[in-house]
């Protein structure tokens, strides 16, 4: 595991592979995929404490998610 990916903003912190997400690349949040797309609560809850609210799930881990359930 590269530790340098640890709270790395731009890496989701369930699969370790960029979020692709707006806000953290410094593009308006409005052009983030999130804002079409809610994550579920359940899987924030599945992110480590010390990554959550700072770290962004990323577009495929939300999809496999509801897939899921
Ligand atoms: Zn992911």
């Amino acid at each position: 595991m590269n530790t340098c990916s640890m709270n790395n903003p731009l890496i989701c912190p369930l699969c370790r592979k960029p979020n692709h997400c707006a806000y953290a690349a410094g593009r308006p949040a409005e052009e983030c995929w999130c804002m079409n797309l809610p994550v579920p609560k359940r899987l924030l809850s599945q992110i480590p404490d010390e990554e959550r609210g700072k770290s962004c799930v990323c577009e495929a881990c939300v999809r496999a998610f509801k897939a899921d359930s």
